[in-house]
């Protein structure tokens, strides 16, 4: 039975979509009858406006106009007779209708890519993407329509990208298995906010399983099953009831306090991509928000977001959680999340790179305009501004400089803000952690980043399969590190919270309750989950826990330690 790793919870049964993306390869052979080609050329342009008008009119009623416009764009720019009349110029000279749009395609990205204008460079991926439709309708290739697949479907990809997750229709996909991707990947951070069944990382999953094949996916325990015997579908068909039934016992939690056994208040808080998310957050009963992953607004974007655009997405956020906190984290770019209109260099380490607080400082217009629109969404809630990936005190001052700048401005513009607007820091590198006590002084408050600590710390990079079994936040290096962030947090007397995907794992629960953590940001998903496992532990109890396993050598014997002890 094929292993992955467990990267959103549940059962899923259905029936095996792949998802398989084709080569666009191409015989460049003389054209005799240049009439006919044209007409092919012809034919296919008018399929491509057909299926772009509908697939535009799809995307404005399920997702939104602003995204649906991205694709009338590609309408009126195919419409142009100088792309066709350049194409049909080189089938006059005998090549073939797919190297016509390749080489016409081509010399307007080159054109529009070596333009400074961003929204000139735009153009340039525009027609990459008309290129490839079009190449695509030449070639007979047909894309699945994910949006499209029936109720029960499992879909099975290499990767899942953010463009391919958008597309799922919840109520239609039963799981997801691809091949590559970790725990903390996007991905796997999309697939868990739409309540899906994830294993991921299964090596050669394209190849295990057939279209229509019956797969189960146990996105708890990271096991998938293709074609499997009757008696272990029907105990998996349990598992899933057992699961649904669980979820629904839980909503006994709802509008309830987020209080230990012995009576201690903690904070409850959501991770979110978007302003939408923040209805999810307050409809499972999130008590604020401890991360604003604020990226998503620049990489679900085809330009970088205006000071307006993003004001906009923060007040709508921040109005949503009705008064309470809402942390935004400035942009987070880099390593895993690339924003491909920023046009970054290829680095042979990216994660040890030119990225988030650091891309940010040396990009003071951007980063400004980003901080401006935060504070100016200040004055509609409680909203404090957290900056990502700090490695040195010199990052936080500098920020921090920047950000009384931009009160001063505001204050002279006399447009209204929070005065007392807070500035916190990640502690998600190892060098943060070693520095907590120093960070403790310039930053209002922390949170703890452990999908990062963990890499950072284990020298061990998050997505990669290979050394997957190094990238656990259980190794003692990690905990010792987690439990010194803490206590320089509780020594200096600044709130300390952690947004990683830790914060919401049962086992972890208790150990960080023990170490002194005042606040669980968690997918919205999980809150009543945490809640529940908060209820159940004593500090007491929780500090007898931490003291055995903190003595202990290896991850092994940790985990299984605390699986011992877990309440259920
Ligand atoms: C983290 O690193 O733990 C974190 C919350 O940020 P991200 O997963 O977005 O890097
Ligand atoms: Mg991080």
């Amino acid at each position: 039975m094929p292993q992955g790793i467990a990267a959103s919870r549940g059962i899923g049964i259905g029936s095996v979509c792949r998802i398989i993306e084709h080569e666009l390869k191409f015989e460049n052979k003389k054209i005799e009858d240049t009439a006919a080609e044209k007409n092919r050329l012809q034919e296919a342009v008018e399929k491509f406006k057909a299926e772009t008008t509908e697939m535009a009119e799809d995307i404005r009623q399920r997702i939104g106009k602003k995204e649906a416009e991205i694709l009338e764009g590609h309408l009126v720019m195919i419409s142009d007779p100088a792309m066709v009349g350049e194409m049909d110029k080189m089938i006059d000279n005998k090549q073939c209708a797919e190297a016509a749009v390749t080489a016409v395609c081509d010399m307007f990205i080159n054109m529009f890519s070596s333009m400074d204008d961003e929204m000139m460079k735009q153009r340039a991926s525009d027609i990459s993407d008309i290129k490839t439709s079009l190449l695509k309708i030449l070639l007979n290739i047909h894309d699945i329509e994910i949006s499209k697949v029936a109720p029960g479907t499992v879909l099975v990809a290499k990767d899942l990208t953010p463009s391919m997750t958008s597309q799922i229709v919840k109520e239609n996909v039963a799981g997801i298995i691809t091949e590559i991707g970790g725990k903390t990947s996007h991905s796997a951070i999309l697939a868990r906010a739409l309540e899906i069944p994830a294993v991921l990382s299964v090596p050669d999953a394209l190849n295990l399983v057939k279209d229509n094949d019956t797969a189960i996916v146990d996105g708890t325990e990271g096991e998938i099953f293709i074609n499997p015997a009757g008696d272990v579908l029907s105990t998996y068909i349990r598992k899933r009831e057992d699961f649904i039934r669980k979820q629904e016992e839980l909503k006994k939690f709802l509008g309830k306090e987020t209080l230990t056994a012995d009576g201690k208040k903690l904070d409850l808080f959501c991770n979110i991509g978007t302003p939408k998310d923040a209805k999810k957050a307050v409809e499972c009963d999130g008590e604020g928000i401890g991360l604003f992953r604020s990226e998503f607004l620049f990489m679900n974007n085809s330009h970088l977001p205006s000071e307006e655009e993003q004001f906009n997405a923060y007040k709508e956020a921040v109005e949503t959680m009705g008064g309470k906190t809402v942390i935004v984290r400035t942009l987070d770019i880099g390593g895993d999340k690339d924003i491909p209109y920023l046009n970054l260099t290829k680095e042979d380490n990216p994660f040890l790179g030119y990225r988030a607080v650091r891309y940010c400082l040396d990009n003071a217009d951007m980063f400004k305009t980003q901080l401006r629109s935060i504070i100016r969404a200040s004055a509609f809630g409680k909203i404090k501004i957290m900056l990502p990936l700090v490695t040195c005190v010199d990052e936080v001052r500098q920020a921090k400089a920047l950000v009384e700048d931009i009160k001063k401005d505001l204050e002279n513009e006399g447009i209204p803000f929070d005065k007392n607007i807070e500035v916190g820091c990640m502690i998600e590198t190892a060098s943060a952690s070693l520095i907590a006590d120093l960070l403790a002084k310039e930053a209002a408050f922390f949170s703890i980043g452990t999908n990062d600590l963990t890499q950072y710390t284990m020298s061990v990079d998050r997505g990669n399969p290979k050394v997957a079994y190094l990238y656990s936040a259980f190794q003692p290096s990690v905990l010792r590190s987690i439990r010194h962030i803490i206590q320089c947090a509780n020594e200096a007397g600044i709130p300390v919270g952690m947004c990683g995907e830790a914060a919401a794992d049962p086992l972890m629960i208790p150990l960080l309750m023990s170490f002194g953590l005042d606040e669980y940001s968690v997918n919205p998903v999980l809150v009543l989950t945490a809640r529940c496992i908060i209820s159940k532990w004593t500090k007491e109890e929780a500090d007898k826990l931490a003291d055995k396993v903190m003595a202990m050598d290896t991850e092994k014997e940790i985990v299984e330690a605390l699986k011992k002890a877990a309440k259920d």
